[in-house]
This record gives structure tokens, sequence and C-alpha cells, in this order.
């Protein structure tokens, strides 16, 4: 399986991964999160498990179970841990808490290496047998609200070490703090090369005309996303460029807003027949792929955001994407080499207007970002952070940390 990606990924990437195997061959990684279907961190441990099964380790992956309640406040807590002003009460925690309570006792938690994702499962510390426990924080949490900080904080410090997507991300701890930047999984059908009849076929089922340019954003319906803002921008390319707009989103089980802001949406496109709001059922891999593909442009003009999967994902497949200068996406557009970065409507709207008048540099700096993925935001990296941050806490304390 880790043959599939010779000739994708880099060379010495592959024999990384191998080396990290071996080391940590017949060993449990367990990895809990809240959600199957919906957001990055689903998505990208579909991919994990079966490369760590490839590699010889034994990946598991386990979901919490929680009421509405429990998600409403999880999500809460995201937006509060991303900057957002929210009231908490005692209850709530308690809730929370409970709500892990319960969890743990359904859940299969003994393994050699724990990975606990994001806030909403952070209690499960509580009941760690065995085994190393790490907190792996996909969250910006640079300026969270400060009560909201210290409860999650209560939990994340007595975890053997905590894992953020950014530097800028993390919050000070008095554990080993570890970055490691998501990635893509290039053979997934969200990034593999599709033949041209599948991607007809998309456009063909979402009404796709094949002869205009067309503007792309996927993303889930949440406003940290700003896709009313995508809207404004596209109105202002519209007075001077033909365009279609596709906004594309499917809902996740954890975020209970997005029906309300795809109302939100739906409602500020007012009916304009060259706006295709289209809300995907979980699992649309591969309309997402050739949608990404179809698309001329492609944004993600996030106003806060976790690390932004989809610029990667676009930038895999030569579209050099105009994000907003939230979260990861300056890591991964470089303005002006591989994409460019906003910090406005307006700004949207200019970039836009720039990559439809210009074929020849979308097309450039389409190859560049390509490269750049390949370099740096590949699966096969990310794999082998974790299996190296594994081997780390297990030998933490000793002098060498001997992998090779
Ligand atoms: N995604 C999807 N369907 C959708 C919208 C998004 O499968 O309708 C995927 C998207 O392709 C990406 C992930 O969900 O892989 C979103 O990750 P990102 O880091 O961009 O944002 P998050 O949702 O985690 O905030």
């Amino acid at each position: 399986m880790i043959s599939q990606y010779r000739g994708i990924a880099p060379k010495g990437q592959l024999e990384l991964l191998k080396i990290l195997g071996d080391k940590l061959a017949g060993r449990t990684i367990l990895n809990v999160n809240s959600t199957r279907a919906g957001g990055g961190v689903a998505e990208l441990l579909h991919r994990i498990m079966p490369m760590l099964a490839a590699l010889g380790v034994d990946g598991r992956w386990e979901v919490i179970e929680g009421d509405d309640r429990f998600f409403d406040i999880t999500k809460k807590m995201h937006n509060a841990l991303q900057g957002n002003e929210e009231h908490f009460t005692e209850e709530m925690w308690d809730h929370h808490a409970w709500i892990n309570g319960r969890n743990a006792e359904n859940l299969d938690l003994e393994a050699d290496f724990v990975f606990i994702h994001d806030p909403q499962p952070v209690p499960l510390i509580r009941y760690k047998k065995d085994g190393h426990w790490i907190w792996r924080c996909h969250i910006d949490m640079s300026a969270p609200q400060r009560d909201v900080a210290a409860r999650v904080m209560d939990y994340a410090r007595r975890y053997e070490a905590a894992v953020f997507s950014v530097a800028k991300f993390a919050l000070q701890m008095p554990i080993p703090e570890f970055i490691v930047l998501p990635s893509i999984d290039p053979l997934s059908d969200k990034n593999r090369e599709l033949t041209a009849a599948e991607i007809e076929e998309t456009a063909r089922k979402f009404d796709i005309p094949p002869d205009r340019p067309m503007v792309l954003q996927v993303s889930r319906f949440d406003r940290f996303k700003d896709p009313v803002g995508v809207i404004k921008a596209y109105r202002m390319v519209k007075k001077y460029n033909d365009c279609v707009l596709v906004l594309a989103g499917s809902p996740a089980r954890d975020d209970p807003e997005g029906e309300a802001v795809l109302a939100e949406v739906q409602n500020f496109a007012d009916g304009d027949p060259d706006i295709r709001i289209l809300l995907l059922p979980p699992f649309s891999d591969k309309e997402i792929n050739a949608l990404q593909r179809l698309a001329t442009v492609i944004l993600q003009k996030s106003v806060r955001e976790g690390f932004g999967l989809t610029v990667s994902e676009a930038m895999w497949k030569g579209k050099p994407v105009i994000g907003g200068a939230a979260g990861g996406i300056p890591h991964q557009i470089v303005h002006g080499v591989n994409g460019f970065l906003v910090y406005s409507v307006e700004g949207a709207a200019f970039r836009t207007r720039q990559y439809l008048n210009n074929d020849e540099m979308l097309k450039r700096m389409g190859g560049v970002a390509r490269e750049h993925v390949r370099n740096n935001f590949l699966i096969t990296r990310q794999v082998g952070d974790y299996l190296s941050i594994c081997l780390g806490v297990e030998n933490a304390g000793s002098p060498v940390i001997d992998i090779f």
C-alpha cells in the first residue's frame, strides 16, 4: 500500500515511514474524536487508519457519542476557543464531563498510544489506564476566551504531550508541545486523478455549465468560513466577468449551527440562478474532487480557520487558491507565488478577477501550488510525524531518541 505512493510522495518521506513503522510494528495507536463524518479531522483519520495498518501498526479509531445538548456545548467551546464570546454555566461543564464519563464506560481506551482529538473528548484523560496519552488540538487557540481555555487546560495539562497544527495556534502548556501540520491523501477519492468522464458526470449532476468560468468554495456552512462574504465578492466580480458561483458543503454531526448558516446563505443568494448552493451528503468525496477540478477559481475566504485542508486539496489539483489570511491558510499559500491571501471581500473580488483575466498566471501559479503540497502536505509526511511523536513520548527522559 505504501508503494502506491511511489512517484507521488517524495522518496525520503517513504523511506522514513518504513523505518518508523518497523520501530512501532505491532503497537496500538488509538485515535478518539467526536465525528466520523464532516470536517478535516474525520477526513484525515479515515485515511490514516489504512496507512498505519500497511505499516504494521495497529491503528484504532473511536468516536464519542453525545446528545444535542453536548454538541451545542462543544460547538460553543470551539467558537470560544477560537475567540468568540460565549457564555458558559457550571451546568454546561458538568454535562460535558458527564457525557465523556459515559463514553469512557463504552469505549475501549486500552492502547499503547492514545491521541485524543480536540476539546470535545479532552475530559477522557480522567479515565486513562495505561499507555501514552497525547492531546491533539486542531483548532486555533492563540486568542481564546480565557475562562474556557482555562477549563480545557485543566484537562489538557494532564496529558503527556500536546500537538498543535501550527505553532501560533498553541497555548503555553507545562507539557511538551509538538507541531504537526495537517495533510491530504493524494490517493483518496477526494484527491486522486479523475477521468474526464467522472468529471463530466459531476458537472451534469450539478448543472455546471461547461463553457463558463466557475468560482468555488467547498466548506461546511459555518460563519467563520464566510460564505456570505464569498457571495458578496462574486457579486462584485460579476459586474465585469461572467461566472457561476458554487458553494458546496455538507452537514457535520458536531456542527449544529450548519442549518441556520445554510438558511442565511440561501437567503443572501436571493434566487440568483448563477449561484449553486450544494448541500452534499457526507462522503461526497468524488464529487468534491470533480468540483475542484472543474473550478476556474477556488476561494477559501475564511475569517477564522483551523488548518483549512480544503486549501491543500485545491492546490493539489493545480489551482492557486484565494484564501483568507486566517488559521493555517497562510502556511499553505505563499502570497503571489502559489496563491493569494486576502483580508476583505474587495480583496477576494480583486484576486478572482485577476485570475479570471489571466489564464497563463492561473496555470503557472497552479503548478507551483501542486509542488508545494507534494513537498509539505501529503499524508506520508504527517503519519511520519505522528509515529515520531509516539517514539518521542515513549523515550522521553532518555538522553537520545534513537529512531534509527
Ligand atoms: N468537506 C467535505 N464536504 C463538504 C465540505 C467539506 O467533504 O461539503 C471536506 C473538505 O473537502 C475537507 C474537510 O471537509 O477535506 C474540511 O476541512 P477543513 O480543514 O478545510 O475545515 P473544517 O471543516 O475542519 O473546519
